[in-house]
Parts: C-alpha cells; structure tokens; sequence
C-alpha cells in the first residue's frame, strides 16, 4: 500500500519587540500557523504559514485551507515539483497555507536524505548575503532609539510612505551612517515618489522597494527611469508569472514564500528574474524563525535578503536560520535544521 503524509497544524501566537507599522497600519500580535508532516516512520516535516490581510488570507482561513491541501500530498515526499502544481490546482490564492506544506515537505525529503536542504540543492551556505532589519513607521524620537537598538545590524531597511517620511530619513541620518534602504510599501503616488528621488539621493539611500500601488508599472517604469539607484517589485510580483510585465520597469523583484505559494516557485522566480538581468531579493513577513529559515536556504541564489522576520519577535518559538550583526547564518542540520526553542 502506498505511504500516507499526515498532517497536524496548530496556531502560533507571536509578539513583536515594538509595535510593528508600515504605510497599511500595524500592530504587535501576529497569529501564525505550524504545518507538521509525518511519514510512516515517524519523520517530520515543519512549515509555517504566515498570513497577510493584504494577500487575502488570516490564521483562520490557513487552518480552514489546510484539510483541502492535504488531500494533494504526494505518497513520496520527493515528489516535490508536481506536488506544488497539485497543491496550487487544488486551491487557487491561499499562497502562505500552500507555502508552508511545500516548506514542510522539502524538510522532510532533505532529513530524510540526512543532509540539509541547501545541500540538496547544491548551494554553498557561506555566498548568503547580509541581511537588512527592519525599521518600521515611528516618531522621530522612537525611530531614533530604534536604530540604536539595532546597532548590530549593518543595513537597515526604513518603512516610508506616511506623513513624515523627510523627517524619518532626517532622524535615521542623525543617529547613523550605515547603509539604509526604503520600502514605501505601495504608499507614494507617481508624483510624490519622483519628489522623493533627490530626497532618497541627499540621504544616501541605496534601494528603494515598492513605492506605488502594485497595479501602476507604467509609474514604476517612470521612476525606475528617473532613480539612480535600484528599484525592486514587491507587491507588484507575487509569482513569477508576473515577472514579464515588470522586465524594463523595475530593477529587481522581492520574493516571500507567502506570496508565491512555494519553495519550487521562489527558484523558477530567482530563474526568470536572472533570465532578465533583474536584481533578486527575498523577503519576509512577520513570522517565527520556522517560515524564515525555509527561505534563508535559497540566500545563497540572491543579492537582497530582507529575512530579519523573527528577530523582530520577542517570542521566537523555534531556532533556526540566523541574521546576528546581519550575515544569514544557515543551520547543518538535516531538512530545515529547525527545532523548538
Ligand atoms: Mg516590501
């Protein structure tokens, strides 16, 4: 008789350090949701399901998806290509519930070969690039201590596209000299991003990350032309169908694995993307170590990491993958090398 996958889920109650803002709003609770494979044998496979309102999905639609993906688990956990097909064909959207069976399955398939999962796909663990942390939407004041707060962490990435956004850049610039990228977060329209060019220049910004609505690409090509510095697609490129659109009107693309559904697909979109000569970041949502390790394996195909997620937390249910004084650290052990805290 064929081997069964079984599958267990259960919620995740995370809090952030500090209330979390971007240019939508924000919050500290987040609700996320650990997916546990289990073979016949008793191995397991672990993924995390990270939802955002914005992609249309919440802790409670993941669960209520979960019993719908299970019935496209492969009898081979191998069988990880056609079971992410089965697993889109099975339940269009919900791309973060179906990410986190793909995750759980690649750990599965790796611990069963014993090794960890970069080294099933052939990647050396020591080209993962820096990591960038986070400072989010804040008073002058608060972004101030933020950024001394983060002092281990040589590239900050600033949230912009509210009210203040000169005076953010004035207070990071006031407390540091580091490398500092920008993420407007869809917040800026096509006239207030190009006056905010020559404000990123005299702040010695380095990238800027999605600054108009995802829809607008003919306004991201406007500015792309206009910026001297890289303009990335996040919310505009969620997998990597949308990559043809955006080849000539952005540099680069950000990739999350809740946005694109999956492990295979996060590697066809850094293809398509190299294909075109384009810039490759990945990406994070608010989630525990558990959904930022599954895409810290695939930093070393990158040039962007922004994977700073769980050390955002203050109550990180697992260790896995780090970002201590910024480099991307990946765990030797096998699968995703993740275990509870
Ligand atoms: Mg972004």
């Amino acid at each position: 008789m064929a081997e069964r996958l079984r599958m267990d889920a259960e919620y995740l109650e995370l809090r952030t350090k500090h209330p979390f803002v971007i240019a939508r709003g924000g919050r500290s609770e987040y609700r996320t949701v650990w997916v546990k494979l289990r073979d016949v044998d008793g191995n397991e496979g672990w993924g995390e399901a990270a939802p955002s309102k914005f992609y249309g999905e919440t802790a409670e639609t993941i669960m209520a998806a979960l019993p719908h993906l299970e019935g496209a688990l492969p009898s081979d956990p191998f069988d990880l290509e056609e079971t992410e097909r089965r697993l889109e064909g099975t339940m269009r959207y919900n791309a973060a519930a179906r990410s986190a069976v793909s995750a759980a399955l690649h750990d599965l398939a790796a611990k069963r070969l014993g090794i960890p999962l970069y080294r099933m796909w052939g990647l050396d663990p020591a080209k993962a690039p820096r990591s960038t942390f986070t400072i989010g939407l804040d008073t002058p004041e608060r972004i101030r201590e933020k950024v001394k707060e983060a002092a281990e962490y040589p590239v900050l990435k600033v949230k912009l596209g509210g009210a203040h956004d000169v005076d953010i850049l004035r207070a990071i610039r006031e407390t540091t000299d580091r490398e500092v990228r920008v993420d407007a977060n869809c917040g800026w329209t096509v006239k207030q991003a190009i006056a905010m060019l020559p404000v990123l220049r005299e702040f010695g910004v380095t990238v800027l990350e999605q600054p108009l609505p995802p829809s607008q690409l003919d306004g991201l090509g406007e500015i792309t032309r206009r910026a001297t510095i890289p303009v990335i697609a996040d919310e505009s490129c969620e997998t990597a169908a949308d990559i043809p659109a955006l080849v000539g009107r952005v540099d680069g693309i950000n990739i999350k694995l809740a946005k694109c559904g999956g492990l295979r697909e996060a590697l066809r979109m850094i293809a398509v993307a190299r294909t075109h000569g384009m810039v490759v970041m990945v990406g994070c949502m608010i989630e525990s170590s558990l959904a930022i390790t599954a895409a810290a394996h695939f930093t070393p195909l990158v040039d962007i990491v922004d994977l700073d997620g769980a050390a955002l937390l203050a109550n990180d249910p697992f260790v896995g993958a780090g970002i201590a004084g910024g480099q991307v650290t990946l765990p030797d052990g096998p699968g995703l090398g993740v275990r509870r805290r």
